[in-house]
């Protein structure tokens, strides 16, 4: 079937009663409803939903949809219900069903009346749902939050990675649209490659929120009390503040009120009743703050958010983006304030150590890009639409002061001598080493991976033992951000050379590097081990 644009706005105000597609849908929704392998990358908000509910509606047959939690189906299912029911229902396909419901689910299927089924990925392993979908009708497969396929991703899903094995077996030639809000180059290449469609046709909108503001402080043992200032300052708007733990949260909570915020708890220890009656509390503006644990957000759309505090950093820079992300929804204000010690980096390298040794590597290497953000003294905002592989031009546009960096540029000093002793033992190392190895070499201490590759008898060792280890990861980090060394990704973060790296080497030029507050006396945090 082939619609032209305007029976695709009739659809749209048929099933979900808009006037006006949202951003890129109308693109999508014509890419899926002509039956070609689809790609969405679009911000939470954006409207990825409808890009696949609405074709579902429109064409023959089901549409499969993969979504990785039981909540998020069922909230979905509970919405289109709402919005179509006269026109076919959407169904969930899970363990949590009985066999007198699966049993009803598959009549619905046969009989045509089913226009989405959401399952579970592990549901979809079930010989006996593979032979049955096998027989039915499918109009396209849709992979929600398709991320979870990637190990470079924040959310990584084995059960994703069987899925384009399941897939043929449904059927050779079903339509795959793959969604997902967010995705770093590297994790969309492996979307692209795991599920067998290298040629979809994508569609990704920007992840500029030009009205946030984004800051990050030094996190000292004052932190609640820079909170509780800030806050102040801030009366009576709404905001959330993100904690790493659950006690925390309470800490926190009891804290700002005793001294005379409106705020409340929310974390996942809270029986379910005390969580909807303080989720309810915030949305219906009976208190202004929420402390909480990453917990609180999924689903959670308050327009005027107006800051986000994390009083513990997270753990990757899309848990960042995500949490940032639920500010300034309306377009107003939205103030993303971090507080930052490297101490809170060795915390959650400690949850880590349980895991599997690929698994830590992972998310050792997500860590580093959160040390990165933190201690970068360029624009923020160019730091994190980088990171998800778009540039952003500072020169021309107007929301680039909205950052701290832009706003109070930090101190600067002449560093040609240093990077070039930097680029040399990188060189002179055969480029084996991650920054922790390289920096222990400048400042002459050795490891036993430094020790086996005999490294202490090169005549660079220890040639940089003037500053301390805290500078050279500083200027490290800026290296590679201004792109004279890159971190490869295959060996999780081993440094390698670039190009212009090999030309500063022949041809040296002046660098000037941002003196970094993180390592003032005066702050808590402790120096890179
Ligand atoms: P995402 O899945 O990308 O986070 P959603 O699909 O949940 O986003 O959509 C976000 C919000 O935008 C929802 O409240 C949805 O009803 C609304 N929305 C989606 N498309 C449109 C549209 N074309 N016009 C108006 N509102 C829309």
């Amino acid at each position: 079937m082939s619609l032209t644009e305007i029976d695709l706005h009739k659809q749209l105000k048929k099933y979900f009663g808009f006037s006006q597609f949202k951003g890129l849908q109308e693109d999508v929704v014509a890419s899926i409803v002509n039956k070609h392998d689809t790609f969405v990358i679009m911000p939470t908000g954006g409207g990825k939903s409808l890009c696949y509910q609405l074709p579902a509606l429109i064409e023959e047959g089901t549409a499969i949809v993969v979504s990785p939690l039981i909540a998020l189906m069922k909230n979905q299912v509970d919405a289109i219900r709402g919005i179509s029911s006269e026109y076919g229902v959407a169904h969930v396909l899970n363990s949590s069903l009985n066999k007198t419901e699966v049993k009803q689910v598959k009549e619905d299927i046969i009989n045509g009346v089913t226009k989405l089924l959401y399952v579970a990925p592990e549901s979809l392993t079930k010989e006996d749902y593979v032979e049955f979908l096998k027989e039915q009708k499918i109009s396209f497969l849709a992979i929600d939050e398709a991320h979870c396929i990637s190990e470079w991703g924040h959310d990584f899903r084995p059960e994703y990675r069987n899925l384009r094995h399941i897939i043929k077996r449904i059927g050779e030639n079903i339509p795959i649209i793959a969604l997902t809000a967010t995705a770093t180059p590297k994790v969309q290449e492996d979307i692209l490659k795991n599920l067998g469609i290298p040629k979809a046709k994508t569609f990704k909108a920007s992840f500029n929120r030009p009205n946030l503001y984004y800051e990050v402080r030094p996190k000292t043992k004052n932190v609640d009390a820079d909170i509780i200032r800030f806050v102040k300052q801030n009366n009576g708007k709404s905001g959330i503040i993100y904690c790493l733990s659950r006690k925390k949260v309470e800490e926190l909570a009891q804290t700002l009120q005793v001294n005379g915020i409106n705020a409340i708890p929310y974390h996942a220890g809270l029986d379910a009743k005390t969580r909807s009656k303080h989720q309810d509390m915030f949305l219906m503006e009976e208190v202004d703050v929420v402390v909480a644990t990453i917990a609180f957000g999924m689903g959670i759309d308050k327009p005027d958010v107006r800051f986000v505090i994390h009083h513990d950093i997270p753990k990757s820079i899309e848990s960042y983006y995500q949490e940032t992300g639920r500010a300034g929804r309306d377009g107003g204000e939205g103030h993303c304030l971090a507080f930052y010690a490297y101490k809170d980096i060795e915390k959650l390298e400690k949850f880590m150590s349980g895991k599997p040794v690929a698994e830590q590597e992972v998310g050792h290497a997500l860590l580093q890009e959160v040390v990165a953000y933190a201690e970068t003294s360029i624009s923020r905002r160019k730091f994190i639409l980088h990171y998800f592989g778009e540039e952003f031009d500072e020169e021309t546009m107007d929301e680039a002061k909205m950052d701290d960096n832009v706003r109070n540029p930090k101190k600067q000093h002449e560093a040609k001598e240093d990077l070039e002793l930097l680029i040399q033992v990188v060189k002179d190392t055969k480029q084996l080493y991650k920054s922790k190895e390289i920096v222990k070499t400048i400042v002459g201490k050795s490891n036993a991976l430094i020790l086996s590759h005999k490294t202490d008898t090169n005549p660079l060792f220890g040639k940089g033992k003037g500053k301390d280890e805290g500078f050279w990861m500083a200027l490290t980090r800026q290296a590679l951000v201004a792109g004279y060394l890159r971190k490869d990704i295959e060996t999780y973060g081993v440094i390698k050379l670039t190009e212009k790296g090999e030309e500063f080497l022949q041809n040296p030029e002046s660098f000037m590097m941002t003196h970094d507050h993180i390592f003032d006396e005066n702050t808590d945090n402790a120096a890179v081990s």
